[in-house]
């Protein structure tokens, strides 16, 4: 069983069907989904995207400054955490936002030692503002956070149970994968994480569980091994 572990949610999967804002429904089934796992002892970081809000990327495309953009996708990161933070208090589940830019009173300002110390004590450690870089996705984020909080894994909840030969979604044909290695990811130029993100996770040997966290439960049940989603190990 993982010990501790960073949970890296996008913001488009707490959008739900919409696709964009809040799921309201979606954000309290994760928070239930962790504090499942929270009571059985599991250390969990959890590190939110902001897709469903605002993309820099995207921003850019559209004529925005692309650093002014990231900086507008970092904040809708924060806008994510208040709303899973407050998921947690309503079912009073004890967790705490840090975030990657000084932004008190919203949230505290990130430390790994704070962020381990958290942890340590039973506290759902929210990681907001990714790195609080530009030109960084939460991808990246998440696979730093993960290694510097020493994360037995990283789990990355979306909508698909795992990763597939091309996008299930688009393309019938498509398999699944129970395990591949980071190489064979870069190779077939899979969209699991970006490629930044999986390189600092080979380069460190973080593996990466992925599966679908919109079924309630299964976060429960990649906690106590049953083979639901994709592995990417060395
Ligand atoms: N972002 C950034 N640096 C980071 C993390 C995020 O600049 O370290 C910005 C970037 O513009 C990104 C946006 O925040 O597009 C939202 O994050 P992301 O796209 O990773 O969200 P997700 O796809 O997980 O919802």
């Amino acid at each position: 069983m993982f010990k501790r572990i960073l949970l890296k949610l996008s913001g488009e999967s707490l959008a739900g069907e919409s696709k964009q804002g809040i799921d309201t429904q979606r954000l309290a089934d994760y928070a239930r989904q962790v504090k499942e796992i929270a009571q059985k002892g599991v250390q969990i970081g959890i590190v939110i995207g902001g897709g469903n809000i605002f993309r820099g990327l995207s921003g850019a495309q559209q004529g925005y400054d692309r650093v002014k953009g990231d900086q507008m996708g970092m904040l809708a990161t924060v806008i994510n955490a208040l709303a899973l933070k407050s998921a947690f208090d309503a079912i009073n589940q004890p967790s705490r936002v840090l975030t990657s830019i000084r932004m008190q009173p919203i949230g505290e300002y990130y430390s790994h030692d704070k962020a381990i110390r958290l942890l340590e004590e039973g506290t759902v450690v929210i990681l907001a503002g990714g790195t609080g870089s530009p030109y960084f996705t939460t991808d990246t984020g998440s696979s730093l956070r993960a290694l510097e909080i020493k994360a037995d894994v990283m789990l990355k909840g979306t909508r698909v149970d795992g990763i597939y030969t091309a996008d299930p979604e688009k393309d019938p044909t498509a398999t699944k994968f129970t395990e591949i290695t980071y190489d064979e990811v870069i190779r077939r130029g899979l969209k699991v994480m970006d490629m930044t993100a999986i390189v600092m996770c080979r380069d460190n040997g973080l593996p990466i569980y992925v599966f679908n966290m919109d079924q309630s439960g299964n976060l429960a049940k990649v906690i106590n091994g049953e083979q639901i989603g994709t592995l990417v190990k060395p």
